[in-house]
């Protein structure tokens, strides 16, 4: 059998010796050989450097977002070969979706986010400038570019096809090309992954490149400029955030290791309530999705002393009802580890956890019959649940079992249920499952600071609940300590991490060309046609108009008040509002002077401009009285065309001013604009 090729510096690669044999997990076949040998890493490194890097680039964070939603719809079409070869990992169906399903589905939420929540454009600006000197002359400003380098991504073997794509998805919209290293034992997967996204050409040559097999020396040839994303256990995190070349270089590094993670059972949780029924139901799915090989699933469960026997009883007999074996089969519950190596890790975990508990479901050394499958080839354990009446001993805290594992220990209130949490010395995930708030209150604030990610379930939430063990791309995904002490995805956090976030001190008119977004004090367009007249390719940064000056009467505060039925005393009543600290008389509201401040800045007639959709950052800095009179200057501060729509989005300054200069009101009008030559304008 050829061994698996690389796909590195723009081409596929075979090794220079014939590698290592992977196995079938049910059959034990041999299923593909695996070697780096002769693979050129810094050749890799460089091209993505030179040629991906650059590409990427020269997109706006939209384009490359709209890349990526065609990559996963490209994917989706493809996903039944991945399910095939993902049986072979000893995945159940399910399992395969929440590995290739869930992958892909960061790739649709990473898209759609981009386009979202960043500009079209290739610079992010962090945060709005800061005033740096009285005259407005001297700012700063914070932007974010990406770096120059490539992230590295070396991935765990239990998730081949979620582990990739979820760290391509932040790298690639930030503009940072990728270089995948799976883990040997599922690496076949991931290799056909890799050659879907060759195959479907659609992302920008040297943006994705593959390491099929052993890293090597790729670690030395990283530079400052590159990332080091690591999932694996702790001890390897260690060895590599040590290496020296990582440590030279202050190569960026995040780690994503093992983790005890917890379930708590709230003392509401009688055996008649939903929360006692969810927290069961919950532990299983943990115990034997992907056999219990994930990250993120449940190791320690807590349960209210006094309630052990209940919940063990209860979990055992769910656990009778799992079948075991050849995960092809529908009927089976639970596939087998990913190989007979694995197996003998289960084993080897396992004695150390039986120091402290014993087991009450499944013996890993006592061979059954698996379903369509042969025990002796297969890499079959059962689901083991052990007891431990002893919470103090440090065994269930410290050891982590990579199979389908878990403890049932039990604690004595909210404050113990939170110190024995947090014994895992940092955890990716816990769950409190309750209905009682304080209790919640309590466990979730005591162990927030050693968790990633909290889920609290109850009846009222359990309908919606995605579960204890997805992690999702809006929120983080990591946790501190044991688990790592890093964090991915949640949402944009994870592409900013893949960028330098870089103060830019410099004069207004600067600080606007370099991110095209304008900042107060920048020059003003306020000459030539109305900009609510222009095109959204018309339109400039800084086209300014400038309406008013307009007085406001007691008159228009009385019939503001009667005609709306805000009838605040500061606005209607003259005694009241002389005594209220701020105003010492009476005011005009607010909402009038953002009317009569839309009444002087609009053009009425049809145009380009099709709708106002929203206002940000609105504040009311001084007080308008009756007498007063107010000029508004509304300023083009970002443009951002929409991607496969005729129209984008528009995003003004808007400052309203007294006869003395001083700024009443400042906000930000959000418009939607049409493009030239569609029919809306
Ligand atoms: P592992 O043995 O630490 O291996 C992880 C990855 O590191 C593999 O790709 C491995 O490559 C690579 N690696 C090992 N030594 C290396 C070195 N010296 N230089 C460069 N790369 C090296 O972990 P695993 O057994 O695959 O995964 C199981 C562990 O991962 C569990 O402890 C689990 O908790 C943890 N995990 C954590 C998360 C998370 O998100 N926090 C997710 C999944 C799994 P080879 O395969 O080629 O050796």
């Amino acid at each position: 059998m050829e061994p698996l090729r690389s796909y590195t510096a723009g081409r596929w690669r075979s090794p220079s010796d014939e590698g290592s044999a992977l196995h079938d997990a049910v059959t034990g076949e041999e299923t593909a050989r695996l070697s780096t040998a002769g693979i050129d890493r810094a050749a890799a490194l460089a091209h993505g450097r030179e040629v991906g890097g650059p590409a990427l680039r020269e997109l706006t964070f939209h384009q490359r977002a709209a890349l990526l939603k065609s990559l996963a719809s490209y994917l989706r079409e493809h996903r039944q070969e991945l399910y095939e070869l993902s049986a072979r990992t000893g995945a159940t169906r399910a399992d395969s979706k929440f590995d290739v399903d869930g992958g892909i589905g960061v790739l649709f939420s990473y898209s759609s986010k981009g386009r979202r929540e960043l500009p079209n454009a290739t610079v992010h600006t962090d945060g709005g400038a800061e005033p740096l000197g009285k005259q407005g002359t001297f700012l700063g400003q914070h932007i974010a570019t990406p770096l120059r380098g490539v992230a590295v991504q070396i991935n765990a073997f239990n998730f081949p096809v979620w582990g990739p794509l979820e760290k391509l998805a932040p790298a690639f919209i930030a503009g940072v090309p990728t270089l995948i290293k799976p883990a040997e034992q599922t690496a076949h997967l991931t290799h056909r992954l890799v050659e879907l996204i060759v195959e479907s050409g659609i992302l920008p040559e040297g943006s994705v490149q593959l390491l099929c097999g052993n890293a090597g020396d790729l670690l030395d040839h990283l530079t400052e400029q590159d990332l080091l994303s690591f999932t694996g256990s702790a001890s390897t995190a260690q060895r590599l955030r040590a290496q020296d070349n990582v440590v030279r270089q202050s190569v960026r590094f995040n780690a994503e290791a093992d983790s005890l993670n917890c379930s708590v059972l709230g003392p509401d949780a009688t055996r008649d309530t939903a929360e006692f029924d969810l927290f069961v139901r919950q532990l299983v799915t943990e115990m034997t999705v992907k056999a219990g090989q994930k990250c993120t699933a449940v190791r320690r469960a807590f349960v209210p002393e006094g309630r052990v026997d209940e919940v063990v009883e209860a979990v055992v007999d769910r656990l009778a009802g799992i079948e075991v074996g050849d995960p092809r089969n529908p009927e089976v519950g639970m596939g087998a580890l990913a190989d007979l190596e694995q197996r003998e890790e289960v084993r080897r975990g396992l004695k150390g956890l039986l120091e402290a508990g014993r087991l009450v479901h499944g013996d890993p050394w006592k061979p059954f019959d698996p379903v369509d499958a042969d025990y002796e080839q297969g890499a079959f354990v059962p689901p083991m649940l052990l007891r431990c009446d002893d919470p103090e001993l440090p065994q269930p805290h410290e050891i982590e079992v990579f199979g389908p594992v878990a403890t049932v220990l039990p604690y004595r209130d909210a404050e113990h249920a939170v110190e024995l949490a947090n014994r895992g010395g940092g955890s990716l995930v816990g769950s409190v499952v309750s209905g009682d708030t304080e209790f919640v209150r309590t466990v979730v604030l005591g162990a927030a600071s050693r968790h990633g990610r909290m889920l609290v379930l109850n009846g009222s939430d359990a309908e919606e609940s995605t579960g204890h063990g997805s992690p999702l791309p809006q929120l983080v995904h990591g946790g501190p300590g044991r688990a790592g002490g890093g964090e991915e995805m949640a949402g944009i956090r994870g592409v900013l991490h893949h960028m330098q976030r870089t103060a830019v001190q410099g004069d207004p008119d600067t600080l606007t060309a370099l991110t095209g977004q304008w900042v107060p004090g920048s020059t003003r367009t306020t000459t030539g046609t109305h900009p609510f007249r222009k095109y959204l390719e018309q339109l400039r940064v800084g086209d300014s108009v400038v309406g008013g000056p307009r007085g406001i009467t007691a008159e228009d505060v009385r019939h503001f008040a009667d005609f709306t039925g805000d009838e605040f005393y500061a606005h209607t009543d003259e005694e009241a509002a002389a005594a209220n600290p701020f105003f010492g008389g009476l005011v005009a509201h607010g909402y009038l002077v953002v009317s009569l401040a839309a009444g002087l800045f609009v053009a009425p007639e049809p145009g380009p401009v099709l709708a106002n959709y929203g206002l940000e950052n609105l504040r009311f800095l001084t007080p308008t009285y009756p007498g007063d009179e107010i000029t508004v200057t509304l300023t083009a501060k970002r443009i951002t065309p929409r991607h496969n729509a005729d129209y984008g989005e528009v995003r003004w300054d808007a400052d309203v001013t007294n006869q003395h200069g001083e700024s009443v009101a400042k906000y930000d009008v959000l418009t939607l604009v049409a493009k030239e030559g569609t029919t809306s304008g």
